[in-house]
C-alpha cells in the first residue's frame, strides 16, 4: 500500500482531540500546526509530523503539494435537504415585497410547492438533480453531508427520496448520511379533512418507519417540531417510534418561536436539535446538560431576512455542544457555501474562528454520530481533508462568499477540484 503525503501547507489545522463533541474552552484551540505534513494510507490518516520525518517513515510515498494553502479536516455538513426538484427563487422577491409564508403558499409557493414537484419526478430525475448540487457542496469544502428526505410525504415518495440518496452515495466519493424526514410537514391532502393529521402521523409510524428501517435507507429520523407543523406531543410520538425501530434522532426545534423542542430533544436523547434561533433559557440549560448537539443554521436566518440569530454565545458559554451546518434547501437556504456559514458564525453569532471551525468539523461529526470517524486530522481518522487557498485559518471566514476551497479528499480519494 502506497502512502500519500500532504506537504507544504502553510497551516495544517488538525482539530485533533477526543472523538466527541467539544464544549466550552475545548473550542478555543483548533490545533494549528505551521510546519506539519500529513500521511495517508488506505484511506486513513496514519501520521501528522514534519515532512522530513514522514518522508523517512514512508519512503516512496506520493506527495500532494498543498502550495502554502491551509489544510483542514473536510467540513461536516450535518443538516441539508439536498433532495429536491425545482428551485424556489421566486419566493425570495415575494418576501422582500412583504409577503409572509401564508401569502406565498396561497400563490403556489412554500414547502408544498416542493412536495408537489418532487412527487412528479422519477428517482432517476432526483439523482440527476442532486448530483451537481452535492458536488457543489464538496467544492466549497464539505466531505460529509447529511441529506434528508421530507419533500415526498407519501410512503412511495419518501422511499423514492431515500433511495436516491443511497444511489448518490455510490456515485460520489462524498460521505452521505441519510435522514428520514417524513414528519417535515403535514401534507396538504391530509389537512383537507379532520382526522387527516392523525392519519398521516400514523402512516409515518406504522408504514414509513418500518419500511425505511427494513430497507436500511436511513440512519436518522427527524421531525419538524414547531407551531403549525408538529406539536411537542406529535413529535415525541414519531420520534419514540423511530427510536424503537432503531433509528437515531434529530429535531428541527425552536426555529422561530420557543416551543420546548430543545427540551424534548434532550429528554429523548436525540443526537441533535437543529435551528434553535428562538430557543428558551430553559432549552439552553437542557441542551447544556445533555449529549444532544445544538446545530445552528445561520444561513437560513440571513436568507429569510430575519433580524435575529440563534444565541450561540449563550449556548457555548452555557456548556452546550454547538455545530454549524448549511441547511442547504430550496426554500430557506439555497447555498452550498459552508465557509460562508463560518463567516456568519463569526460575524453574527460571535464565535471565534477556532470555535466556528470546530463546530463545522468535530461537532458536525458528533451531530451525525461520526465523531470517531471524521472531523479531525489525526492518526486513525478517515482521510477527509479540505485544502483552501489561504495562508491563515482566519482568512477562511474573512473572504466571505469567495470560494477558496481548492480541493477535497474523502477517505483519501480526491472529491472535488
Ligand atoms: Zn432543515
Amino acid at each position: 500500500m502506497t502512502a500519500t503525503l500532504f506537504v507544504n501547507a502553510s497551516q495544517v489545522v488538525t482539530c485533533s482531540g477526543p472523538p466527541r463533541a467539544r464544549r466550552g474552552v475545548e473550542l478555543l484551540d483548533a490545533g494549528i500546526l505551521t510546519a506539519a505534513a500529513v500521511a495517508v494510507e488506505g484511506g486513513r490518516i496514519v501520521a501528522v509530523a514534519g515532512a522530513a520525518e514522514l518522508r523517512r517513515r514512508f519512503p516512496g510515498a506520493e506527495e500532494v503539494d498543498c502550495a502554502h494553502g491551509v489544510l483542514t479536516p473536510g467540513l461536516v455538513d450535518s443538516h441539508t435537504h439536498a433532495i429536491f426538484g425545482k428551485s424556489r427563487h421566486e419566493e425570495q422577491e415575494m418576501r422582500a415585497m412583504g409577503l409572509d409564508y401564508m401569502d406565498i403558499a396561497r400563490r403556489g409557493g412554500g414547502i408544498h410547492a416542493s412536495v408537489r414537484d418532487l412527487r412528479d419526478r422519477s428517482e432517476d430525475d432526483l439523482v440527476a438533480l442532486a448530483l451537481p448540487r452535492l458536488r457543489r457542496l464538496a467544492q466549497y469544502g464539505a466531505t460529509t453531508v447529511e441529506v434528508k428526505s421530507g419533500y415526498g410525504l407519501t410512503v412511495d415518495d419518501e422511499l423514492k427520496s431515500l433511495r436516491a440518496i443511497q444511489r448518490l452515495s455510490l456515485l460520489l466519493p462524498l460521505r452521505l448520511v441519510p435522514t428520514f424526514l417524513g414528519a417535515h410537514e403535514i401534507p396538504q391532502e391530509a389537512r383537507a379533512y379532520p382526522a387527516g393529521r392523525a392519519d398521516y402521523l400514523s402512516l409515518i409510524v406504522k408504514e414509513m418507519i418500518p419500511r425505511v428501517v427494513e430497507g436500511g435507507l436511513a440512519r436518522f429520523a427527524d421531525v419538524f417540531c414547531g407551531p403549525g407543523v408538529l406539536t411537542i406531543d406529535e413529535s415525541r410520538a414519531v420520534l419514540t417510534a423511530a427510536r424503537e425501530a432503531g433509528l437515531r434522532l434529530k429535531l428541527h426545534a425552536d426555529e422561530l418561536r420557543p416551543s420546548g423542542g430543545a427540551e424534548l430533544a434532550a429528554a429523548l436523547g436525540a443526537t441533535s436539535a437543529d435551528h434553535l434561533a428562538a430557543i428558551s433559557d430553559n432549552g439552553i440549560r437542557a441542551l447544556a446538560a445533555s449529549q444532544t448537539v445544538a446545530t445552528l443554521l445561520p444561513g437560513t436566518m440571513l436568507f429569510l431576512g430575519k433580524d435575529r440569530q440563534a444565541p450561540a454565545r449563550a449556548l457555548i458559554d452555557g456548556g452546550a455542544a454547538v455545530a454549524l451546518a448549511t441547511d442547504f434547501n430550496p426554500g430557506t437556504s439555497p447555498t452550498p457555501n459552508f465557509p460562508l456559514i463560518l463567516t456568519l458564525a463569526v460575524s453574527q453569532l460571535h464565535l471565534s474562528v477556532s470555535e466556528a471551525l470546530l463546530a463545522a468539523t468535530v461537532n458536525g461529526a458528533a451531530a451525525l454520530d461520526l465523531a470517531h470517524e471524521t472531523g479531525q486530522i489525526a492518526a486513525g481518522f478517515s482521510a477527509d481533508l479540505a485544502l483552501f487557498d489561504i495562508e491563515d485559518l482566519r482568512e477562511l471566514p474573512y473572504w466571505y462568499g469567495d470560494r477558496r476551497c481548492r480541493a477535497t479528499w474523502v477517505r483519501g480519494v480526491p472529491c472535488a477540484a
